[in-house]
């Protein structure tokens, strides 16, 4: 109840917020719009009348209404779902929206002509563009080719492996959220046949290892599967998909600060882990291959750490390594 009657509140605020502008036009046609759809509208129909809503929830239902009565026609102009649209038709506003094959995909100006001149006409569909890759030169490719090789099933997890997934690779088979490589592939291991099970393995960054990766490892070794289970660290030493931020295995904080370092191997060896390997992929890649093979034929708890820093940001973590150093940073 006392939510209820703070959206009240709110909406009465947004009736006269400054949030909301209006902008008088020619009276033939009125726009409702929000965020960059009004620039879209702006630059199509610089002279019509322009309500542009800067909150949107609650609406400022009266002041729509008030707007709408001064145009002979009133068009909503918004990306994705008909959110402005279907709210203002519900409070009985006679506004007219987009046709839903406009539902997908970003506006344009070519977009926003197309709406207010009511032209459905199906639109070109433009050929796929190159699948994003791994990096030349990135340490979890070879990973990914012995994992193609050996035919397994490899649940994964969310960081650059995640490409993993697609071409030339395709080596990755299930991507839900962070934390589920190692969990899905608990799962899969519990429920296969054994010579299917003895097949999956679980691959996870290790910034993503930190975040929620040891939960499933604990649970690799509480509830352990019959045939035991696989887990390979891709270990590149950064937080290399959202701009190489620090983690609590990177041994620096957040400003690059020397702090305490969480290690992978000891954290497996703690909860239990049966089998710790750690394969310097700089100088032994060759070494992946076999400490895979060797783990797939026992039934045991597993984790491999395939290490080497991403190539990419190297330069960059040991340019901010000696910034702090020298007191720069
Ligand atoms: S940024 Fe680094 S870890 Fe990510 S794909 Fe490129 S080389 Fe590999």
């Amino acid at each position: 109840m006392r939510l209820r009657e703070k959206i009240a509140k709110l909406a009465e605020f947004n009736e006269e917020s400054v949030f909301n502008r209006v902008e008088d036009g020619n009276k033939n046609l009125g726009i409702i719009c929000s965020g960059i759809s009004y620039q879209y509208a702006k630059e199509t129909k610089p002279d019509a009348g322009f309500l542009k809503l800067g909150m949107t929830y609650p609406l400022p239902l009266l002041k729509i209404k008030s707007f709408a009565g001064m145009y002979k026609r009133c068009i909503v102009i918004e990306e994705g779902d008909p959110y402005l649209y279907k709210s203002i038709r519900a409070a009985g506003v006679n506004v007219e929206g987009k046709h839903d094959i406009f539902r997908l995909g970003e506006l344009n100006l070519k977009r926003v002509n197309k709406i207010l001149a009511g032209d459905n006409t199906p639109e070109k569909i433009l050929p796929a563009g190159k699948a994003p890759q791994l990096c030349p030169g990135c340490p979890h490719k070879s990973v990914y080719e012995v994992l193609k090789k050996l035919d397994c099933t490899v649940p994964g997890d969310i960081g650059c492996y995640s490409l993993g997934t697609l071409p030339p690779y395709e080596a990755m088979d299930t991507l839900l959220c962070m934390g589920a490589g190692i969990s899905a592939g608990l799962g899969l291991r519990h429920i296969l046949p054994e010579e299917k099970a003895m097949k999956v393995v679980s691959v996870i960054g290790d910034s993503t290892f930190m975040h929620s990766g040891i939960t499933g490892l604990v649970d690799m070794v509480y509830n352990r599967p019959p045939t035991g289970h696989v887990v390979v660290v891709l270990d590149n030493s950064t937080t290399a998909m959202t701009g190489l931020q620090e983690h609590p295995g990177s041994g620096r904080d957040i400003r690059h600060n020397p702090a305490h370092k969480v290690i992978i191997e000891d954290v497996a060896r703690a909860v239990g882990v049966e089998n710790v390997d750690v394969i310097d992929m700089l100088k032994s890649p060759g070494d992946i291959e076999k400490a895979i093979v060797k783990r797939l034929s026992e039934k045991k708890t597993s984790v491999i750490i395939a290490r080497r820093p991403c190539i990419l940001a190297l330069k960059q973590m040991n340019k901010k390594a000696q910034e702090v150093q020298e007191g720069k940073s």
